[in-house]
């Protein structure tokens, strides 16, 4: 297998597979409910790529240097016989790390198949405890009491420590981070507090509404201390914090205030084939026309090692530089973060 790297010398080691375009949530940072309504066309399953083209397009990452994959959306738990492909990504050669990042809706459903499928590790997205403001980001479509029963039933499939991913507004769900830091301490599971993005086209972002990682740890310590602890590797994406008693460990993801883009070791794939190198990219590569129309491992190869070597994304590093924000290429549910 010959490591891959990117115009700055970063290896591609990450592919995060947005398996499902759909969602059962309507989060208006991601997919907001005006624009994604009960007539909005998504994806059909003739569009979206097969389990074999899926499966077969990762072994091809694998043979440049991925070793670790994440099943993303829209939620992926409405991908039909998502156990099936989960049990043939699990037993790809050199795939060391599965994850899933999911609203826990489903996981009630199939926490239990998922980690007999050779599922390594979940992430729950869980923006607040508080029951409207929870309500009023995910639009409406579901409650504090499912999600925390889908963490349940991943904690009884034997998923731990789980990862909660909270991503934080001002004037949102601000003044609810600490009722959710200490929920979970205490317990083995990691919250990270993620810095609010302007993923895609459609949310409207404003810096005004970005809380920073700073001024979230500045509420967090001041009920119980927090010191940083060292990376797991580099390139993990989450600044990693514990509570100076010892209760637990959080995290914070930084992409506005203290971007990441140096060790960015991530490359995307949509549901429809489209291969993107940033979660910012302006445009995607489609691998789909190409597996369709009859295209050799070599040729694809070549298209994947092409786009990463000609790589230079660091959107976030240059965010702030912009006088006005670029279009984006994919939609967050498109790429799934
Ligand atoms: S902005 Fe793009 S290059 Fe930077 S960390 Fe995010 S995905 Fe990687």
């Amino acid at each position: 297998m010959k490591q891959l790297n990117d115009k700055f010398g970063r290896p591609i080691r990450d592919l995060r597979i947005s398996v499902m375009d759909k969602c059962n949530f309507r989060c208006p940072y991601c997919m907001p409910a005006e624009i994604f309504g009960e007539d909005y066309m998504f994806l059909n399953n003739k569009e979206m790529l097969s389990d074999d083209e899926l499966v077969r397009l990762t072994e091809l990452f694998v043979q440049v240097g991925v070793t670790k994959l994440r099943l993303t959306g829209g939620e992926p738990l409405l991908r039909p016989n998502i156990i099936d492909l989960v049990r043939r990504l699990a037993a790809i050669p050199h795939i060391e790390d599965l994850a899933m990042t999911t609203n826990a809706s489903h996981l009630p459903k199939h926490a239990a198949a998922l980690r007999e499928a050779g599922l390594h590790r979940l992430t729950i997205s869980l923006d607040s405890l508080d029951e409207q403001v929870f309500q009023s980001m995910n639009g409406y479509k579901s409650t504090v009491a499912e999600v925390l029963k889908g963490i349940k039933s991943a904690e009884n499939a034997g998923f731990s420590p789980l990862k909660i991913n909270c991503v934080v507004k001002k004037n949102v769900n601000d003044h609810t981070i600490a009722a959710l830091a200490r929920h979970f301490r205490d317990t083995p599971h990691i919250v990270r507090f993620i810095e609010y993005m302007d993923v895609g086209n459609l949310n409207g972002w404003v810096m005004d509404d970005v809380v920073s990682a700073d001024q979230m740890q500045d509420i967090l310590s001041a009920e119980i201390p927090l010191e940083p602890i060292a990376p797991n590797y580099a390139g993990e994406v989450a600044r990693r914090f514990r509570y100076r008693d010892g209760s637990g460990e959080i995290g914070f993801i930084t992409s506005v205030t203290k971007p990441f883009c140096g060790n960015c070791t991530r490359a995307r794939l949509s549901a429809a084939g489209e291969y993107y190198t940033c979660l910012f990219g302006l445009r995607g590569t489609d691998l789909r026309a190409p597996l369709r129309d009859g295209a050799s491992d070599e040729e694809i190869l070549d298209i994947i090692s092409g786009v990463w070597s000609r790589r230079s994304d660091r959107y976030s590093e240059l965010r702030t530089s912009f006088t006005k924000i670029p279009r984006k290429g994919a939609e967050m549910y498109r790429l799934g973060g």
